[in-house]
């Protein structure tokens, strides 16, 4: 019997049946098959939600076959993918046709429909989210109908649908905005919290692209800023393939990873570790193809939560998440990360109408995370904070409904596409009710 189980490890199910879709109607017949038998249904991604969003309780959809570029509109700047394509597949495909996408999250494993139906995101430029990135899609509702939506056609699925938490249908098409291929300017420089604090608009108004990084139980930050370069791809100046693989391979997986197993054995170490691992950063500059900038590997699994906050009280979030670790006897070996992002126009974004900023707080997978992450849920939601749909949280349909002004818009929408809940399981009637 199949099992599917999360990349973290924490979530896995066991679906009824497995089938592998190779076409947009394959999944129209899935679809149809599973609403006859009364069976809920449901596409599954890379599973590197760290919730049980995409955990299958009746069919199983796998993405792999049902992956490919469709069509690349160079007057119109889009491309049009199947959706269970790799964002990896799609970053690789864009930079040989010379094109890219405007901005992305720190890995590119998951599939497209898997990464935009729970808001991924990276930080800073005009769209932060890559649903936002979305121009147009084509949906299969519970009743086997294929519903295609973008700016002008059912613009109120459209809205919803770009970040439909596999609530709403399965994807199979998506059309992102595409802008051409170019070249960022990578920036990372150690400081101490006090001046990355007092800075931290600076940083943001000066780059395109800012993401730090602060190393609990210490003083220490990573800064990192990104800025759009008016240079061809073959101008970048990439690190070398050494300087590469030791500090974003070795260092970040390798290193990190021993550290972590030290750390796990004796947690009062892990203070030390982080100075330490705070200390030996170092200043660097580099330019490249903008996803090789955004994204690098990650070997050494771990679990997440990560809140948005309004853009305003980011910051004093922030300083009292540090209190509260500081008063607690916590040993916590990952750093916290700290993105910003433009308001979006997403039902359901976690930017929906506001500025954010993104705290996301990580321990090692073998690590208890419940006191930590319970202890950090609280302090951000009482600064009216938006949990990631795909990060470990525990709110329910009652006290997000009120963080979401168009709450009532998106459960009309459901009720309208999936009157009989074919889409549902256990985390969405946690989110969403019934
Ligand atoms: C190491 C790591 C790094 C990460 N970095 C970031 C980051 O930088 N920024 C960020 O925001 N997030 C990040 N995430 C979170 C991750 O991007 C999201 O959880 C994303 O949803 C995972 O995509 P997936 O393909 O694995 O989808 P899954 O987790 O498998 O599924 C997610 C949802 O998509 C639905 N779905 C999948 N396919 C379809 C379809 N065809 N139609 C309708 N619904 C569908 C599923 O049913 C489920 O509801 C990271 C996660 C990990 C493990």
């Amino acid at each position: 019997m199949t099992q599917w189980r999360n990349w973290s490890g924490l979530e896995s199910a066991t679906p009824s049946d497995v089938l592998t879709p190779t076409t947009p109607a394959d999944v129209v017949d899935a679809v149809t098959e599973a609403a006859e038998r009364g069976s809920p249904v449901k596409m599954v991604g890379t599973g590197h939600s760290f919730t049980s969003i995409s955990a299958p309780e009746g069919v199983m959809l796998r993405p792999d076959a049902l992956a490919g570029i469709l069509d690349v509109d160079r007057d119109a700047m889009t491309v049009t993918a199947l959706a269970g394509t790799p964002l990896h597949v799609l970053n690789t495909e864009l930079a040989r046709l010379g094109l890219s996408l405007h901005n992305m999250g720190d890995i590119h494993e998951q599939t497209l429909a898997g990464a935009t139906s729970t808001g991924t995101h990276g930080t800073g430029g005009l769209k932060a989210s890559l649903s936002a990135q979305v121009s147009g899609l084509e949906l299969v509702t519970g009743d086997g109908s294929v519903i295609n939506a973008s700016a002008t056609q059912n613009p109120d699925v459209f809205a919803a649908a770009r970040l439909g938490l596999g609530a709403l249908g399965i994807l199979t098409q998506l059309t992102f905005d595409v802008e051409p291929l170019g070249v960022l300017l990578a920036h990372e420089q150690p400081m101490l919290w006090d001046e990355a604090l007092e800075r931290y608009g600076e940083f943001v108004a000066e780059s395109h692209h800012c993401d730090m990084y602060w190393f609990p139980h210490t003083d220490r930050m990573q800064v990192k800023r990104n800025y759009r370069q008016d240079l061809a791809p073959a101008d970048a100046e990439p690190l070398s393939r050494f300087r590469a693989w030791l500090d974003d391979d070795f260092l970040a997986n390798t290193a990190f990873g021993a550290i972590n197993a030290i750390g796990n054995r004796v947690p009062s170490l892990v203070p030390r570790f982080n100075e330490m691992s705070g200390r030996l950063l170092s200043e660097r500059s580099y330019s490249d193809i903008p996803y090789k900038v955004f994204t690098s590997p990650r070997r050494v699994v771990f679990r997440e939560m990560e809140y948005a906050v309004p853009r305003e009280v980011g910051l004093a979030a922030l300083r009292e998440v540090r209190r509260l670790i500081e008063a607690s006897d916590w040993r916590i070996s990952f750093p916290v990360e700290i993105r910003m992002t433009p308001a979006d126009d997403l039902t359901l974004g976690t930017s929906t109408g506001r500025e954010s900023i993104y705290l996301a707080f990580h321990v090692n997978q073998h690590t208890d995370h419940t006191a930590y992450f319970r202890g950090v849920e609280e302090i951000l939601t009482s600064y009216d904070g938006r949990p990631h749909w795909g990060k470990v949280h525990t709110r329910t349909a009652a006290d997000l409904a009120p963080t979401y002004p168009r709450w009532q818009e998106f459960l009309d929408l459901r009720d309208r596409l999936d009157p009989n809940r074919l889409f549902a399981n256990s985390y969405l009637e946690r989110v969403l009710g019934n």
